[in-house]
């Protein structure tokens, strides 16, 4: 993008860069050139009073459903769905069909995020082989060909002697595997949080002991291999402390939290709220604030979402038959948003945990305003309120748990590379 595109007056902040300040943010041909003065004009110009500039957000967990099941979500929509959430780079997981098990459908992926041209779609690949946990991919090849991480996300990597080898082979290149942490004989045929509401609704519970054996034996071998291990989506008390003991040993384990478990308890699925299924489950009051705190003390480093779209025929069949998952990518930024204002997180501490923390684990360039960086900008009110409406929403996904819900804060403008793709609701694809 060349040409001149001046952020006037907006809250700067970049927590890689310790920023935080109101000031002009000047970009030159899709580079950040410069935070405050600039001699020279500008093509245009964005009005951020009032508003928080920051870099534009990276969700590192992702189901973008392409190749495979297109009427779910696809690169396209999913990118644009990104956009319009302020999200401008994330990392999309393997469980597609076929799976990112190999070079070429890295490739294709990649190609096809750059078509579309909204969002950096980074490809998580695959840690087994059509994702059966039995033989391992081939790693290096995929992480040649684009891959970031590593992961069977969707599915655990339950079989020890596989992990160990995943976590040996991953770490001698510098890359994590990413678990979804969930031991299956536990966890059969569950559907909710196992506890008194599964019992009230007579429903197959998952025991929070699914979660935190598997984290426990994972910590294990990542000790062993001496290896980079990250927890995906961590909704358990049991699993906060594991992490946190780990971390105070030394051991590379980091992890990450959905919106939705820290904003949401089992009570959502009263009702058989199909919309408050994923896995793992909405968990105890007990397991949101421990969550809570964990973001607080950073043994929670990352925010990401698990954006699961599904199609209304995988939804609407009762509880126990509806598929896992919800979006999340449009509202990820106002649900966190409580965090500030419950005064759980300062706004840098919970933007580096969309922005910095996952560019760094991750090796990602992107997550930074740094002069001279790729100027990948999103723009936000902090006090707008909007009526989430899953009619409404851009990706192709309409399971949210918040419809009907009022949200305090809001995108305003999604900037990729200097270009403007999102305005005031407005997708400039
Ligand atoms: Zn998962
Ligand atoms: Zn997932």
């Amino acid at each position: 993008m060349s040409g001149t595109l001046l952020i006037k007056n907006g809250h700067i902040i970049d927590p890689a860069n310790g920023i935080d300040k109101t000031a002009d943010l000047w970009i030159e041909d899709g580079k950040v050139v410069a935070v405050g003065n600039h001699s020279g004009a500008a093509d245009k110009t964005i009005d951020a009073t009032e508003k928080i500039v920051c870099p534009g957000l990276i969700d590192m967990h992702v189901h973008l459903r392409e190749p495979g099941q297109e009427w779910k979500e696809d690169i396209e929509s999913g990118s644009r769905a990104a956009v319009a959430g302020g999200v401008t780079s994330m990392c999309c997981m393997p469980n597609t069909g076929p799976h990112i098990d190999h070079a070429g459908i890295v490739r294709q992926i990649i190609e096809r995020a750059r078509q579309v041209n909204l969002c950096n779609v980074h490809p998580i690949g695959a840690v087994t082989k059509n994702l059966e946990g039995k033989e391992l991919t081939e790693m290096r090849e995929l992480s040649r060909a684009g891959c970031v991480a590593f992961s069977d996300d969707g599915m655990p990597i339950w079989h020890a002697g596989v992990m160990r080898k995943a976590l040996e082979y991953s770490s001698s290149f510098g890359y994590m595997v990413i678990q979804h942490a969930e031991e299956p004989t536990l966890t059969k045929g569950g559907c909710i949080n196992e506890g008194w509401i599964s019992t009230q609704l007579g429903v197959t519970g998952m025991p929070v002991e699914g979660e935190d054996s598997m984290i426990a034996r994972d910590i294990m071998l990542t000790r062993r291999a001496k290896a980079f291990y990250h927890v995906a989506h961590i909704s358990s008390k049991g699993g906060v402390e594991l992490v946190r003991a780990a971390q105070a040993e030394g051991l590379s384990v980091t992890t990450e939290a959905a919106p939705h478990h820290f904003a949401l308890t089992e009570e959502e699925v009263l009702g058989f709220n199909v919309d408050a299924k994923m896995s793992p489950p909405l968990r105890t009051e007990e397991d949101r604030l421990a969550v809570i705190e964990g973001l607080r003390d950073g043994t929670i480093e990352v925010i990401a979402t698990d954006h699961a779209p599904h199609h209304e025929d995988d939804k609407r069949c009762g509880l126990s038959c509806a598929a896992f998952g919800i979006v999340g990518l449009e509202t990820m930024l106002p649900v966190s948003l409580d965090l500030v204002r419950a005064g759980v997180l300062t706004m840098s501490d919970m933007l580096a945990k969309m922005t910095s923390n996952p560019a760094s684990l991750l090796g990602l360039e992107s997550g930074t305003l740094s002069l001279g960086s790729e100027a990948d900008v999103t723009i936000f009110d902090p006090e707008a309120t909007w009526t989430v409406d899953r009619e409404a929403l851009v990706s192709k996904g309409k399971n949210t748990p918040w419809h009907g819900k009022q949200m305090t804060g809001q995108v305003t403008h999604t900037i990729k590379a200097g270009r403007i793709v999102f305005e005031n609701g407005t997708i400039h694809g």
